[in-house]
């Protein structure tokens, strides 16, 4: 066991996660990073591109995501979850639950074998729904660890990976693992859920299968997407036509439609798809529908207008249904101001919806004192003046689990976090 009080908890390996366990220790303090998923990675590493640089998030996040795991100052634990914490004093009593991979991750070395031998396919949820992946699997290419693991709900326990193995790594006997650790502080970097979309019925409530979600449309964008290309699901169909509707869920005071706040990352990721999809498919018109364009960073607005300039049509307006055609296409009704001003009627090939970002996690599950918004977002003492620190000593919060927020805005939200942990952490030493 290491030392409590040089020890901290970070709970959620998206990017924030990721980043704060790395300042962490690099300082020097031990982190333990839990993960629910079998791999660490959140959000980001799903994305095709990132405004406004358009950098690759493999290639700048991967490097990250392997420090992490290789660090010897972090311990990963993934597929896990936080079960319990207890405050004793100045120390976090903490009981980690480790799910069984049913897969040692001390003897497999990610070749694969077993996913090629798996008869069962089952729709990926790191493509969003769209490739197929094995009831055994490792999660995608870059996953960390590159470990596999058995989805027993759809196992059929034919036992083929079992026999394919090269390293003899998969073991049906592995059950759940508690885990119980000390540390002084915690960092909370749960992330983001999306608004429920199929509950817009003016949007066709999730039966029309040529109208997507925007994450959607980055597993089609990206260079080995299960498709090789944007296509639209009913039928494969390369469109000419796409809409890009905005503020799904998002700023609107009818709660039968969603939340109040803006998302704030929807309108420039938005830009970025809409002019990824004209440099992918090149023949196409590509519309985005919106209230207000909201360019607030860095270069935003210079890349909002490179979009325009690129061939995206901006229409600022309301979008009040979408009816589907036999053929599947998507009969659009629109209000829109401006020079058009009034009602228009458009058909689409396919239409993508920016839904509404929420929390993730309900913190207050693992610290009952947090406070969180009327949303469920974490809390700050102080927005402005210190954004990360919760009302619980020695408890901060980085990255959507805190409000919506872009990587930038996330990595040093994250830092900031990492800095006032150990300020904390130092202070509990008598530093
Ligand atoms: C479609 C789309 C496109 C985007 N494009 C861009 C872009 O181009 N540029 C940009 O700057 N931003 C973009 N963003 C925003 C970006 O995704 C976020 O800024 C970033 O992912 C926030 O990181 P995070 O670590 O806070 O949260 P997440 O990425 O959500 O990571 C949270 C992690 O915590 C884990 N977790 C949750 N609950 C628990 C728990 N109880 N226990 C353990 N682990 C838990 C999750 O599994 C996840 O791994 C986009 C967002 C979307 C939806
Ligand atoms: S479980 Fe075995 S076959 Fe599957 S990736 Fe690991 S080492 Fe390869
Ligand atoms: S035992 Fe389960 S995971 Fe392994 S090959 Fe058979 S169906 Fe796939």
């Amino acid at each position: 066991m290491t030392d409590a009080l040089r020890s901290v908890l970070v709970v959620g390996g998206g990017i924030a996660g990721v980043q704060a366990a790395l300042d962490l220790a690099d300082q020097g303090f031990h982190v333990y990073l839990v993960e629910k998923e079998p791999s660490v990675g959140g959000r980001m590493i799903q994305l095709q591109k990132v405004f406004p640089t358009l950098d690759c998030p493999s290639c700048i996040f991967t490097p990250k995501m392997v420090a992490v795991a290789n660090h010897p100052l972090i311990t990963l634990l993934t597929h896990a979850e936080v079960r319990e914490v207890r405050r004793e004093d100045k120390i976090f009593r903490v009981k980690v639950l480790k799910k069984p991979r049913y897969v040692d991750e001390g003897s497999c070395v990610g070749c694969g074998t077993c996913e090629k031998a798996c008869p069962v396919d089952v729709p990926s949820e790191f493509e969003n729904g769209l490739g197929m992946r094995k009831a055994i699997y490792i999660p995608f290419a870059q996953a960390v660890p590159k470990v596999a693991v058995v989805d027993l709900e759809n196992c059929i326990l034919c036992g083929a990976c079992e026999r394919r193995c090269p390293t003899r790594a998969v073991n049906f006997a592995q059950v759940d693992e508690q885990i119980e650790l000390e540390v002084g502080a915690a960092v909370l970097a749960t992330g983001f859920g999306f608004f429920d979309a199929t509950r817009l019925e003016q949007f066709g409530g999730g039966r029309y299968p040529n109208v997507i979600p925007a994450l959607t449309v980055d597993r089609l964008l990206v260079a080995n997407s299960p498709y090789g290309a944007v296509v639209r699901p009913s039928d494969g169909k390369i469109p000419r036509r796409v809409a890009f509707i905005l503020c799904v869920g998002s700023r609107t005071r009818n709660a039968s439609l969603g939340l109040p706040y803006c998302s704030r990352v929807c309108c420039m990721y938005t830009v970025r798809q809409a002019q990824s999809v004209i440099l992918n498919l090149r023949r196409v018109r590509v519309d985005v529908y919106y209230m207000d364009l909201r360019a607030f960073g860095k270069g935003y607005e210079e890349f909002y207008r490179r979009a325009e300039a690129a061939g995206v049509r901006f229409r600022k307006g309301r979008v009040a249904r979408i009816t589907e055609k036999p053929d599947g296409n998507l009969l659009l009704r629109a209000e829109v101001m401006g020079e058009e001003n009034g009602v228009v009627e458009e058909e689409y090939e396919l239409v993508v919806l920016a839904p509404g970002l929420r929390p993730q996690a309900d913190p207050r599950v693992l610290f009952p004192d947090l406070a969180v918004d009327e949303y469920g977002f974490v809390e700050t003492v102080s927005p402005k003046l210190d954004p990360v620190s919760t009302g619980v000593p020695g408890v901060f919060v980085a990255g959507a689990a805190e409000a919506p927020k872009d990587i930038v805005d996330t990595v040093m939200q994250a830092g900031a976090a990492a800095m006032r942990a150990a300020a904390y952490l130092t202070s509990l030493n008598g530093g």
